[in-house]
């Protein structure tokens, strides 16, 4: 198990019929360099350098490449003031770009999205790096007081002009790959789609040709070196920097540039280790990690955690925001035309690590709970409400119920694939005779040797005709209504499972609603999800969570409601002044703004119970009723204010006005969730 779980942060593969290996970190949602990753690189290294049959190595990593260090390990060593245990840490972290850089074959570092600290050390150390146009480099390591330790401070100003690698060092600046390609730090830019065929052309074309085995070495002048350092520019650039961190930096460069590369490095690394336990870094790195250093020890551990969690999740939700208008919004009238999105979209959120974000580290998740789930959906409805339910119907409900319902050999078979995008998923509980009343499902399961056999009809099934496994839930036993019912992983390839009818639908025309027929279907015991008799439970649990991601989503489209809402009131101009002037339309925008506040506070809050392990059956109808309500008011206000525009076919707030009257139907009517409400209420006798 432990040997699985560790092969599953960095996983070690070949691009088929080819002598090309390639060694992929995934550890989301920033796929950190700690020390369990690092370790494992070393081990999976020395195999490639071994195999004669592996002519190149590309190293790459899932959603993004690396946003450096686990800054939570360095934090234990400065805060227990351990040079030797810095010392340990910094050799096994430079084991790793040491093999790199002497593995006797080429490597190629292919860099996606964020490429900081150790991540940027370590891509430095390969021999080509290509990059995608999203990615982002730097150095930040001096921003937490510290400086770089594997290498950063010799291999950067051996790569690139020293000026550069000066600024990138002691600024702590994050660059685009356009900078980076135009200093040289990256050797080329392709777009996302041509990433792995040209990483695979550059490899082929290394591998047959002599390669540079040497990094290209800059001159040093020191006399440049000391005017760059004393220069307004330069000194104006480290005047809110540590001192400490500063002088190490400079005095790292300086002597290093002097000496071979292997005794700069110890150099770098001596530096590192004394620099860390100093109190200035300390101070930062506890400051980053908003650490209060007061109090006992017992509490500094939790707020590390919780701090360290808070700037993973917001991390997140700017990896997805920047995702849904770069990669999505261009899209969006494809999508809507085709009637579903492009499976390549699909496949990519999940490399991207944005299915596998709430969940646990166990099947390869990022482990930030609900609030992740819910920043995921809020940042993609924002955008488009169609790719939100595409992405919440597999990750929330199919993948949902799998991690609810799934024994081990489940969970490792369609979770996994599921959470990394490599398996779309479906949840089909609504039938034609079935909606709100989901208790009385038609659709039969007979226990036959070996397994079941279903028959029924499913409606309005989203992801339906696309998935790669459906969740069905079906009557084992209609005697026993829905303790009869079970829930089946049902893979839409086999026999019998058929996609009656495409729905035409109002809205959310980006994601495809499909009716299913289901005639004869044999699934293997192996694929019951959970026991007999224990869908209904299960269910509900999953729609919980998914009313969450509603509630979330209501909050995106609200929010970008108001934006385009304001846009318009301010440019549009009657009675000789902007429409904005009017108090009528600044009470609507006021109300909305409070709805928004509102909307938030309570889907996030329920998220936060959710992720405590609280019971939110209450909280999440509370949501999901509410928030569909008041988003819908929103978006109806938003559209008033745009007159006759708003009411186009072609316009941004009319889409997002017909994509939002769904929330008042799925995951269980309004009416429903008043039921439910109700029904808690009278539980607890009216006692609040
Ligand atoms: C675009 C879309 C995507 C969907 N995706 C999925 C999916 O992926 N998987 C899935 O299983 N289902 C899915 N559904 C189905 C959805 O969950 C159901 O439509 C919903 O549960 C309502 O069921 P119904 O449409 O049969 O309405 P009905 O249950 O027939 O309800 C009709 C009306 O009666 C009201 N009503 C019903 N009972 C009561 C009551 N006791 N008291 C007061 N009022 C009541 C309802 O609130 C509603 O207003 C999707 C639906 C749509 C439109």
């Amino acid at each position: 198990m432990a040997q699985n779980q560790e092969e599953s942060r960095v996983k070690l593969s070949r691009i088929k019929d080819t002598n090309i290996a390639k060694l992929t970190i995934q550890n989301p949602p920033m796929n950190q360099l700690s020390g369990e990753v690092l370790s494992l690189m070393a081990t999976l290294l020395e195999k490639v350098k071994s195999d004669e049959r592996t002519k190149a190595l590309l190293i790459e990593g899932s959603g993004l490449f690396s946003a450096g260090a686990n800054v939570n390990e360095i934090w234990e060593i400065a805060k227990e003031g351990s040079v030797q245990k810095a010392l340990e840490l910094l050799a096994k972290a430079n084991a790793v770009v040491d093999a790199v850089q002497n593995l006797g074959k080429p490597t190629v570092a292919v860099i996606n999205g964020y490429c900081l600290g150790g991540g940027n050390e370590l891509a430095m150390s390969c021999t080509v790096r290509i990059a995608a146009e999203d990615a982002k480099f730097g150095q930040p390591e001096i921003n937490l007081g510290i400086m770089p330790g594997m290498g950063g401070t010799q291999r950067l100003p051996r790569l690139i002009e020293l000026e550069m690698a000066l600024r990138l060092l002691l600024s702590g600046a994050v660059i685009s790959a356009k900078d980076a390609l135009a200093c040289r730090l990256v050797d080329r830019i392709v777009s996302k789609a041509d990433l792995d065929s040209e990483v695979r052309a550059v490899a082929e074309g290394l591998i047959v040709s002599a390669y540079p085995q040497q990094r290209r070495h800059q001159l040093f002048d020191v006399k440049k070196f000391d005017e760059l350092i004393t220069s307004n520019s330069f000194q104006m650039l480290m005047q809110s920097k540590s001192r400490d961190a500063v002088d190490a930096i400079i005095a790292g460069v300086k002597l290093g540039m002097c000496l071979s590369l292997d005794e700069a490095l110890k150099l770098e690394q001596k530096l590192f280790a004394e620099l860390v336990v100093k109190d200035s870094a300390k101070k930062k790195l506890a400051n980053f990690l908003k650490i209060d250093l007061e109090p006992q020890k017992e509490e500094v551990r939790t707020k590390t955690d919780t701090s360290e969690r808070e700037r993973d999740l917001k991390m997140f939700r700017e990896m997805v925001r920047e995702f849904a208008e770069k990669e999505i919004r261009p899209r969006i009238r494809e999508m809507e035309e085709a009637g579903g999105m492009p499976r390549e979209l699909f496949n990519q959120m999940g490399e991207m690590g944005f299915y596998a974000a709430s969940y646990p580290e166990e099947y390869g998740g990022g482990g930030l709970g609900k609030v992740a789930y819910c920043g995921m959906f809020e940042e993609l409805s924002r955008v488009h409400g169609s790719s939100a339910v595409v992405a919440g119907a597999h990750t929330g409900l199919a993948c949902g119920a799998v991690f609810l319902g799934g024994n081990e050999e489940q969970k490792n078979k369609y979770l996994k694939a599921g959470l990394e995008g490599k398996m779309m998923g479906a949840f089909a509980l609504t039938e034609p005779s079935a909606g709100s009343d989901a208790g009385n499902i038609k659709t039969t399961a007979v226990k036959k040797d070996g397994g079941w056999v279903l028959n029924g009809m499913k409606r309005f099934i989203t992801n339906g005709a696309d998935a790669d496994f459906t969740i069905i839930i079906a009557q084992t036993d209609p005697f026993l209504k829905k303790d009869g019912l079970a829930a089946f992983i049902v893979e839409p390839k086999w026999s019998g499972y058929k996609v009656t009818r495409v729905e035409h639908k109002i809205g959310i025309k980006g994601s495809r609603t499909v009716e299913l027929a289901l005639e004869d279907v044999f699934v293997p015991d192996e694929n019951l999800l959970g026991e007999v008799g224990g869908a209904f439970k299960m269910f509900m649990k999953t729609l919980n969570g998914g009313r969450l991601g509603l509630g979330a989503g209501c909050v995106g489209s609200s929010k970008r409601a108001l934006e385009l809402a304001f846009q318009h009131a301010s440019n549009r101009t009657q009675f000789d002044n902007p429409i904005l002037s009017f108090q009528i339309i600044q009470s609507w925008f006021a109300y909305m703004r409070a709805n928004i506040y509102f909307m938030e506070q309570a889907t996030y809050n329920a998220a936060k119970m959710a992720d405590e392990g609280k019971d939110i059956r209450l909280e999440a109808a509370c949501v999901k009723l509410l928030c569909s309500e008041m988003n819908m008011w929103n978006v109806d206000r938003a559209l008033q204010i745009f007159g006759g525009d708003g009411y186009s076919d072609e316009s941004e707030i009319g889409r997002i006005w017909r994509d939002s009257r769904i929330n008042e139907i799925v995951e269980g009517t309004n009416q429903i969730q008043q039921l439910l409400i109700f029904k808690e209420i009278y539980n607890s006798k009216g006692k609040i």
